[in-house]
C-alpha cells in the first residue's frame, strides 16, 4: 500500500518542490509595501483648448508643466510611479480623468491649470481643494473647470443630471463628505508657500471650490491655477519654458514635502516592522517634555530627495523648516553624550555639522536643553 502510494507520488514531487520553493517569493511579493503613486493631470486638451491667451493655450502650459513635473519625480524617486493622464494633445473627459486616479489605486492627484479673466491686471497661482462649505466664494473658477463637460454629447446621462452652469446644481456637494480634506490641504498649503515664498509668485492663496474631478478621486487631490493666461506678464512667462520649469520645480518641491510628511505619520501610527518606526514612536512618547538633541548637518533653499548626493550616503536625514530654508538633521537622542557621538561619528563627511536641541518640536538653546538634562 505504502509503496503504491510512494510511486504514485514520484512524479508530482518536482511540482511540490517547485511550489515550496515558489512560497518565500510570493510572500515577499505580498509584503513588499505598494509603491507610492501620484497621478499628474494636464488640464484640457485636444478640441478643447481651456482658457485662451494671446500667444498661448491652456492646454500646452498645463501639459508642459505636467510633464517636466513627472519627469523630475521620476527622477528622483524610484518609490514612486508616476502616471499622466495625457502626455500629448488629447480630448479626455473629466470623468474619464477622475476614473484613471481611482483605477491606478492613486495617492496623490495634481491637475494643473491655467486662469482667465476679464480684468487683465488680475494674475498670480492659487491651490483649490473640493470645497464643500463656502460654494459661493469660488464658483466661477469650478463652473468654468467644470464646462468642459459641456463638449460631451451625453454629458447629463454620464453626470448624472449636474449642469456645470447651473448653480443649483452645486448644491449636492453640500451634503458630502471628504475624508481626504487634511491631507488635499497640506499638500496644498506647501504648494502655495513654494509658489510665493521660493519662487516669488504672487499669492491667490489656498481656495475651496466644487470641482468635479477632485469629488470623483477617491485619494487626497489638488487643482492648481498656475496663473492667468489672460495677464501679458504672467502669460510670457508661463508660454516659456523657464516658466513651465520654475512652476514645475515649485510643485516638485510640495510634492517631497507632501510625501515626506506622509510617510513620517504613517511611521508614527504603524509602531511595529521596521526599526526605524519603533525607534520613531518610541521617541514621540518619551521626548514629551524632555529636550530633544539632533545633528544639523546643511540647510537648503528647498527640498532635496532622499537620494540626493548631498547627504553623502547617509539614511533617515530628517529636517524641519526655519523661515525659507529647509534644515537637515541627523540623530535624535534625549542625552547629549549620545547626541555628541554621532555628532563624532559624521564629522569627516560634515565638519560643520553642529548640534541644536527641541523642546516638544520648538526650537531652544543647547545651554537650555543641558541644563534641563
Ligand atoms: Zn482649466
Amino acid at each position: 500500500m505504502s509503496k503504491c502510494f510512494a510511486t504514485r507520488m514520484l512524479p508530482i514531487l518536482p511540482y511540490l518542490l517547485a511550489c515550496l520553493l515558489c512560497m518565500p517569493t510570493a510572500y515577499l511579493q505580498a509584503a513588499a509595501p505598494k509603491k507610492f503613486t501620484v497621478v499628474i493631470d494636464a488640464g484640457h486638451g485636444g478640441r478643447d483648448p481651456g482658457a485662451m491667451g494671446q500667444i498661448a493655450q491652456e492646454k500646452n502650459i498645463n501639459l508642459g508643466v505636467a510633464l517636466k513635473l513627472g519627469q523630475k519625480i521620476a527622477a528622483n524617486f524610484k518609490d514612486v510611479n508616476v502616471f499622466y493622464t495625457r502626455k500629448t494633445d488629447v480630448f479626455l473627459t473629466l470623468q474619464e480623468r477622475a476614473n484613471f486616479v481611482n483605477q491606478n489605486n492613486a495617492d496623490l492627484f495634481i491637475c494643473i491649470h491655467t486662469n482667465a479673466a476679464e480684468n487683465r491686471d488680475v494674475c498670480g497661482a492659487e491651490t483649490f481643494t473640493l470645497g464643500l462649505d463656502k460654494l459661493a466664494s469660488n464658483l466661477d473658477v469650478a463652473m468654468r473647470e467644470n464646462a468642459v463637460m459641456l463638449l460631451e454629447e451625453d454629458y447629463k446621462t454620464t453626470y448624472q443630471g449636474f449642469d456645470p452652469n447651473s448653480v443649483e446644481s452645486y448644491i449636492m456637494f453640500e451634503f458630502m463628505q471628504d475624508q481626504y480634506i487634511d491631507r488635499s490641504l497640506s499638500f496644498a498649503s506647501s504648494v502655495q508657500n513654494q509658489f510665493t515664498q521660493q519662487y516669488n509668485r504672487k499669492d491667490r492663496g489656498v481656495r475651496q471650490a466644487a470641482f468635479w474631478v477632485l469629488h470623483k478621486s477617491a485619494c487626497p487631490s489638488v487643482l492648481i491655477e498656475l496663473g492667468f493666461i489672460t495677464n501679458r506678464a504672467e502669460e510670457q512667462f508661463l508660454h516659456s519654458t523657464k516658466g513651465q520649469q520654475t512652476m514645475a520645480d515649485a510643485i516638485y518641491n510640495a510634492f517631497v514635502e507632501y510625501k515626506h510628511q506622509v510617510e513620517k505619520k504613517t511611521a508614527l501610527n504603524t509602531p511595529k516592522t521596521t526599526k526605524t518606526t519603533t525607534q520613531k514612536s518610541r521617541s514621540n512618547t518619551q521626548t514629551e517634555g524632555k529636550p530633544v538633541y539632533k545633528v544639523q548637518i546643511f540647510s537648503v533653499k528647498s527640498i532635496l530627495s532622499d537620494k540626493d548626493p548631498a547627504f553623502k550616503g547617509i539614511e533617515n536625514a530628517d529636517y524641519y523648516k526655519e523661515g525659507n530654508l529647509y534644515k537637515y538633521t541627523v540623530g535624535e537622542e534625549t542625552e547629549f553624550q549620545k547626541i555628541e557621538e554621532i555628532r563624532k561619528n559624521i564629522k569627516k563627511k560634515f565638519p560643520d555639522a553642529f548640534v541644536i536641541a527641541f523642546l516638544n518640536g520648538k526650537k531652544i538653546s543647547v545651554k537650555e536643553a543641558r541644563e534641563m538634562e
